[in-house]
């Protein structure tokens, strides 16, 4: 069950725990050669990430995770092949990190509201990262003894409906589509049964996806069982869609989420990494 291609990753340029280098040797050492890091609304990762690849003998797809807002949800765009330096990209992106402040400081004002240490717990957060996600916030309310685990900190203070909930204003999924296709990209929509959606509106947002240029489903991501691999490819072949595989690796510590620990993509979906438009010579590689 080990796949030479994941296309969806994290590291500590956002929410993973391993750094850009540490991340592309394990996943060399667990046999992945076609790797795209996507740091949640960062590129920050990728010029250490494609240096360690290069010395690794692994292709570094260059990628980010966009948060995007569909009819007043939170959906996740993968974007693979982006030019980091692509200006409307990059104003997206700085708009993003903006609003990942605003958030933190959101979360930090009700967590006091709650009798938590928000301070205390932003400081935290921000002595790690300058882009808070609130898995930075899970961990900090685990290191305050606030909540024994971070599933129980999103259970408890940070999920919705609970305390220290906010929403989020993420720019709308069209465009973040265009400033992804604009940065030379191409897109796989992220763990598509993860939204909290009917069959209906999940086939609309599919259907919404590829209508503004988005190209695939990540049809098999980390710990997915083969029912629900059966499903997204059945989302995806019904809406025309290519497929992408990723485990989403954010912390050697899950094991159902380590780099290549893949379920294969059911063969009537044409895998996004062999599409024309996909940017980096994945079969090339793959061939090799
Ligand atoms: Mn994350
Ligand atoms: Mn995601
Ligand atoms: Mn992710």
């Amino acid at each position: 069950m080990s796949s030479p291609v994941d296309l969806h990753s994290h590291s500590t340029a956002s929410d993973g725990l391993l750094t850009p280098a540490a991340l592309v040797q394990l996943a060399a050492e667990r046999g992945v050669r076609v790797l795209a890091l996507t740091d949640h609304d960062t590129v920050a990762g990728l010029e250490e990430a494609a240096l360690a690849a290069a010395a690794a003998g692994v292709l570094l797809v260059p990628g980010v995770e966009l948060s995007a807002t569909w009819r007043g949800q939170t959906v996740h765009v993968l974007g693979f092949g982006i030019d980091p330096c692509a200006p409307d990209l990059a104003a997206l992106l700085d708009l993003m990190a903006g609003e990942r402040l605003r958030r933190a400081e959101e979360i930090t004002r009700k967590l006091e509201r709650a009798g938590l240490p928000g301070a205390e717990i932003l400081r935290d957060v921000l002595a790690v990262t300058p882009r808070p996600t609130r898995t930075h916030f899970a961990r900090a309310l685990v290191k305050c003894g606030a909540a024994h685990s971070q599933a129980a900190a999103f259970e408890r203070h940070l999920g919705r409906g609970r305390p220290a909930a906010v929403a989020s204003h993420w720019p709308a999924l069209e465009e973040v589509l265009r400033c992804c296709l604009a940065a030379g990209g191409v897109a796989s929509l992220a763990h598509p049964l993860r939204y909290r959606l009917s069959a209906g509106a999940r086939r609309e947002l599919c259907a919404d996806f590829r209508q503004h240029g988005g190209l695939a489903l990540e049809v098999a991501c980390g710990g997915d069982s083969p029912d629900r691999v059966a499903t997204a490819a059945s989302l995806a072949a019904r809406q025309g869609l290519a497929g992408s595989v990723g485990s989403d690796f954010h912390d050697p510590a899950t094991p159902w989420n380590q780099p290549g620990r893949l379920a294969k993509l059911p063969a009537p979906i044409q895998p996004i990494w062999l599409d024309a438009a996909f940017p980096a010579r994945a079969a090339e590689v793959l061939a090799a």
